[in-house]
């Protein structure tokens, strides 16, 4: 069977492979901990699970409007003027089953062979992969570890030219945690005037993680290019809500329909009682999600003050998300033996570098979405480990 050439060139995330193979060896009796994928450990708080349950009760068991029920779309542009002022009609809001479902559509919408689309190298796997699955040619924004894991607005604009058609953001970010200042977005911004056929599309799934103090700076706040930003978000990291497969974006008035039609080819409409939970999610109690935040912020301290302790590892501190991205490149290993070796031999999943792009090499990706007890368990193996060698 001939397929299109496209799905030779999709890839995929190996993250998912890494709790996999956890999963095997987790079932041969190992003694495994997981700081490889991305999804908090917590659960769901009860007053949303209840939302969806109450739903369910409630006889909400039929088809959606393609874009979402309307309060839950309302809900979504009054939590973005609650937390960021930002002025969103919440018919220019879609419901989606996941932040992923976003990045698919929008780089399906700018992706052609001839077109280029940026995006963050090292970033999440599956803008690389979709953006080579449209045909369109893949330009990586180095991610840079002495600009503390945010971008250079100056080397971002500079892979500018008349090809380019979708400039692809994320911050804070995965893998490297780093969170770019507001300046530097200024400056981005500013630029981005010059260019006004390049779309943006801003990854803020992370938007509630930040730390020390830092700003989340969200793109909706810059007037000159939202009529062609994507902002894209979530409830899978904030509410812990990775398995309900709910996500949310904001189109500007030129796209909206078209996403919408999608939906109606693709999706039909997201989970009816998911729908519910997300509303509950945010217009209920938050303080769910600010001991979460309170938590990941101790891990963090943790798991960097630890790393920092192995001999040839060095760990910038993450100002955003919930990972470090420790510099392993004086260990005398390459980034993905070593992710597997820890895997296979000290019982600890990380995920290598170089699975989030080119630049990933000499790095791997700690998720620190586990206990304390289970962060000191698992870096004092990967400390054994590297003294053995
Ligand atoms: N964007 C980034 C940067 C992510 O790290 C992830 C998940 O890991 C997603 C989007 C996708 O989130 P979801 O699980 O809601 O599809």
């Amino acid at each position: 069977m001939k397929t299109i050439a496209g799905f030779d060139r999709i890839g995929e995330e190996n993250a998912f492979a890494v709790l996999a193979r956890a999963g095997v060896l987790a079932a041969q009796g190992k003694d495994i901990i997981n700081l490889g994928i991305g999804q908090p450990d917590f659960a769901t708080p009860e007053n949303i699970v209840e939302a969806a349950v109450k739903a369910l009760r409630d006889g909400q068991h039929g088809y959606t409007p393609a874009t979402g029920i309307a309060p839950l779309r309302e809900a979504v542009a009054a939590d973005l003027h609650r937390r960021f002022q930002a002025e969103v009609n919440p018919d220019n809001v879609i419901i989606v089953p996941g932040g992923k479902v976003t990045m698919f559509s929008a780089i399906l919408m700018f992706g052609e062979p001839g077109a280029e689309i940026l995006y963050p190298d090292p970033g999440f796997p599956i803008y690389r992969s979709m953006i080579e699955f449209t045909g369109a040619t893949p330009i990586p924004v180095p991610i840079r570890e002495e600009n503390g894991f945010g971008i250079s607005a100056e080397e971002t604009l500079s892979l500018i030219n008349d090809k380019t058609r979708l400039l692809i953001l994320n911050s804070p970010a995965n893998p490297c945690g780093g969170v770019t200042p507001r300046a530097e977005i200024d400056k981005l911004v500013k630029g981005l005037e010059a260019h006004p056929d390049v779309a943006v599309m801003s990854d803020e799934i992370y938007d509630q993680m930040v730390y020390d103090g830092e700003e989340h700076v969200t793109l909706l706040d810059y007037p000159s290019i939202r009529d062609r930003l994507i902002l894209l978000n979530g409830w899978s990291k904030t509410y812990a809500m990775t398995g309900w497969r709910l996500g949310y974006s904001v189109w500007p008035d030129g796209l909206i329909d078209k996403v919408r039609k999608l939906a109606v080819n693709a999706w039909s409409c997201v989970n009816t009682p998911a729908q519910f939970a997300a509303l509950e999610a945010l217009t209920g109690p938050q303080d769910a999600v600010a001991q979460m935040v309170a938590e990941f912020d101790a891990r963090r301290k943790l798991v960097v003050d630890l790393l920092n302790d192995l001999p040839g590892v060095s760990c910038i501190t993450p100002k955003g998300a919930f990972y470090a991205f420790p510099n392993i490149s004086e260990t005398g290993f390459k980034a993905k033996p070593l992710a597997s070796a820890l895997l296979e031999e000290a019982g600890v999943a990380t995920i290598g570098g170089p699975d989030f792009g080119i630049l990933g090499e000499g790095y791997i990706r700690l998720s620190y979405a586990n206990s304390q007890e289970n962060i000191r368990r698992a870096v004092d193996r990967i400390g054994a480990f590297l003294e053995k060698r």
